[in-house]
C-alpha cells in the first residue's frame, strides 16, 4: 500500500462510519492569531469544540497538513536524528463533536488498524490516562488487548516516568484524558515501552493519539502571594484535597490559581494519526523515511546534490524540509525576517546547508518541487497550481543565501576546526552572532552545524551580542530619530533579523555612524 492508498482507506473508513470527508484547511490557521501554524487536524474544529460555531455535520475525518517548527510544538531539532519526526506531515483525525465517545472512538480505531490495515494485535500496545479506568476496561475487556500491554500513564503528578497523557487546549476550556496507540518495531531498535525509562527511543513508536474531550475547566479562585514558596504551599495545599491549581508569577508577587473542572454536556473526540508513521508500519519499514514518498524524495535529492550514498542524514532533512518550504509558501508564507516568514527561512537555509555539506554551492532546491507535486500533486492540487510560484520563491531565497553561505561555513569550519578535540567544546555566542548578523545564518542552523561536530553553541552569549547590538541601535537611534519613516524598502539589504523593526534601528545606526 502506498501512502496515497492508506491515505485514502482511512478516510474512507470514517466515511463509511458516517463522517463528513472535510478538506485539509491552511497551515496558517484562519481562526487563531497567537497559533504560528496548523500543528493538528484538530485546529479547524476548535470553535466548534468550544460551542462558538455550528457545522451541518457532528463527525469528520481530514488528512490534516501539520507543520511543527515553532512554538509549542517544534520538531525540527528532531529531523535527521529520529526516525519518526518531521517539519511538515499529515494527520489523519476522525473527530465526534458531542456525538461518539470513548467506546466507539477506540472501537474505530482498533478496527481500522487489525482489520482494514490488518496489523498484528501483538505488536499494538495502549496507553490510557492513569485515572481513566473507563478507557483501561473499555481496551481490556472489549477489545481485549491484554494487559500487560495496556500501560497507565500519570500526569505530572503521579508517574514516576511522567508522561503528559492528559490533553489541555489552554490552561481552561474543553480538556481530557489520552490513549495512545504505539507499534513495537521490534527489538533490533533502542527503545523501551511507552512509561518505561527507554520510551523516548525509537523501537516503540507512537502512531495515533486519541483526545477524549470530556471536561471543560474553569478559573474558580485566584490568590495572591508575595513569594512563590508561598504561593507553591497553597498549590500544595490544594492538590492534597484533589483539586487542581497553578503558579505564576504577576508582576511583584505570585498568583495561584485553582481551577474547577465540571464535564462537558456532550463530550467530543479528537483523533490524529502520523501518516507517515503508519505508513512505514504498514510498508513494513522501521523509519518514515524509508517509505514510499519519502524515498522518491530523497532519490531527488541525491539527483540535485550528486550524493551517491541514499541513507545520508542530509539527504532526508532536504526531503523534510522540500515539503514544509513548499507547503508553507502555497498557504501563502514568504521567507522573511519574523514571524512565520523566519520559520520558513530557517527551514529553508538549514535545507542549503545540507546541500552545501553534500557539495551543492549553487541553488538546487527549487529543483525538487517538481518531484514533491508528481507525489503530492493530485492530493494537493493547490500544491500543483503553485508549483511555479513556489519554485521561483525558493530559487530567490537561495539567491539571496549562496554568497553569505559559503563565507559563513569558512568562518565557522575554522572556528569548529580550533575547537576540534577539546572537551565540552562550545562555539562562542560572539562568532554565532556574527555568522547571524552578517552572513544570515539563523542560530538553529548554526547549532546543526555544531552537533553534527558534537559542539555545543553558547546561547546566553548569542543573546547577550543580539542585546547590546539592539542596544547601540537604540541609542543611536535615539540620536536623530525624527518623525515616522519608512524603511520598508531598505529592510531587506540586512539578512537574518528576526524583526524588521530591528533592521530600522540598525539602518539608522548606520546612518548616525
Ligand atoms: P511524539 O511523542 O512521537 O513526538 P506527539 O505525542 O507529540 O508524538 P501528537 O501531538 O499526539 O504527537 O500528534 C498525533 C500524532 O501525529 C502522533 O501520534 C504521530 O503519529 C503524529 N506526529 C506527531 N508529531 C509528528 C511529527 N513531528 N512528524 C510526524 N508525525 C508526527
Ligand atoms: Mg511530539
Ligand atoms: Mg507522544
Ligand atoms: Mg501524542
Amino acid at each position: 500500500m502506498n501512502v496515497s492508498d492508506i491515505r485514502e482507506k482511512f478516510l474512507s473508513y470514517f466515511a463509511a462510519q458516517g463522517h463528513a470527508r472535510v478538506p485539509s484547511s491552511p497551515l496558517v490557521p484562519g481562526n487563531d492569531p497567537t497559533l504560528l501554524f496548523t500543528n493538528s487536524g484538530m485546529v479547524q474544529f476548535k470553535d466548534v469544540f468550544l460551542g462558538q460555531d455550528r457545522r451541518p455535520y457532528t463527525r469528520a475525518t481530514t488528512a490534516q497538513r501539520c507543520v511543527r517548527a515553532g512554538g509549542k510544538h517544534n520538531d525540527l531539532e528532531n529531523v535527521g536524528y529520529t526516525a519518526r519526526h518531521h517539519t511538515f506531515f499529515e494527520m489523519l483525525g476522525n473527530f465526534s463533536f458531542g456525538d461518539y465517545f470513548k467506546r466507539d472512538a477506540i472501537r474505530y480505531a482498533w478496527e481500522l488498524l487489525t482489520t482494514v490495515y490488518k496489523l498484528p494485535a501483538d505488536k499494538l500496545w495502549v496507553t490510557v490516562y492513569q485515572e481513566d479506568d473507563e478507557a483501561y476496561a473499555i481496551w481490556a475487556d472489549e477489545m481485549k488487548v491484554p494487559p500487560e500491554r495496556i500501560v497507565r500513564i500519570g500526569d505530572n503528578k503521579g508517574a514516576r516516568y511522567a508522561s503528559d497523557n492528559f490533553w489541555q487546549m489552554a490552561d481552561t476550556g474543553p480538556c481530557g484524558p489520552c490513549s495512545e496507540i504505539f507499534y513495537d518495531h521490534g527489538p533490533d531498535v533502542w527503545g523501551g515501552p511507552p512509561g518505561s525509562p527507554e520510551a523516548d527511543g525509537d523501537r516503540y513508536i507512537e502512531i495515533w493519539n486519541l483526545v477524549f474531550m470530556q471536561f471543560e475547566r474553569s478559573v474558580a479562585e485566584e490568590r495572591s502571594f508575595p513569594s512563590e514558596v508561598e504561593a507553591q504551599a497553597a498549590k500544595a495545599e490544594i492538590e492534597r484535597a484533589g483539586g487542581i491549581a497553578l503558579v505564576a508569577r504577576q508582576g511583584e508577587t505570585w498568583k495561584c490559581t485553582t481551577y474547577a473542572q465540571k464535564p462537558l454536556p456532550r463530550p467530543c473526540v479528537d483523533t490524529g494519526m502520523g501518516l507517515e508513521r503508519i505508513a512505514a508500519v504498514l510498508q513494513h519499514v522501521h523509519s518514515n523515511y524509508e517509505i514510499d514518498l519519502f524515498q522518491k524524495l530523497i532519490r531527488a535529492a541525491a539527483r540535485e546534490t550528486g550524493c551517491a550514498d541514499l541513507g545520508h542524514v542530509s539527504l532526508k532533512v532536504i526531503a523534510d524540509h522540500i515539503r514544509a518550504c513548499a507547503f508553507l509558501i502555497v498557504d501563502g508564507v514568504i521567507p522573511g525576517n519574523e514571524g512565520r516568514g523566519y520559520v520558513l527561512r530557517r527551514i529553508a537555509r538549514r535545507a542549503l546547508r545540507h546541500g552545501y555539506k553534500l557539495g551543492r554551492h549553487q541553488p538546487f532546491f527549487h529543483k525538487l518541487v517538481p518531484d514533491l507535486v508528481a507525489e503530492m500533486g493530485a492530493a494537493y492540487p493547490e500544491l500543483a497550481q503553485a508549483s511555479a510560484r513556489i519554485q521561483d520563491v525558493i530559487e530567490a531565497e537561495e539567491k539571496r543565501f549562496v554568497e553569505t553561505l559559503e563565507n559563513g561555513m569558512r568562518i565557522l569550519d575554522a572556528e569548529l576546526d580550533a575547537l576540534r578535540g577539546r572537551a565540552d567544546a562550545t562555539l562562542s555566542g560572539d562568532v554565532a552572532f556574527t555568522l547571524y548578523d552578517t552572513y544570515g545564518f539563523p542560530l538553529d542552523l548554526t547549532a546543526d552545524v555544531c552537533r553534527e561536530r558534537g559542539v555545543a553553541v553558547d546561547e546566553s552569549g548569542f543573546d547577550a551580542a543580539m542585546d547590546r547590538q539592539r542596544e547601540q541601535a537604540r541609542a543611536a537611534g535615539k540620536f536623530k530619530m525624527a518623525g515616522s519613516l519608512d524603511y520598508a524598502g531598505q529592510a531587506t539589504r540586512f539578512e537574518g533579523y528576526e524583526h524588521l523593526q530591528l533592521d530600522a534601528c540598525k539602518i539608522l545606526a548606520l546612518y548616525v555612524g
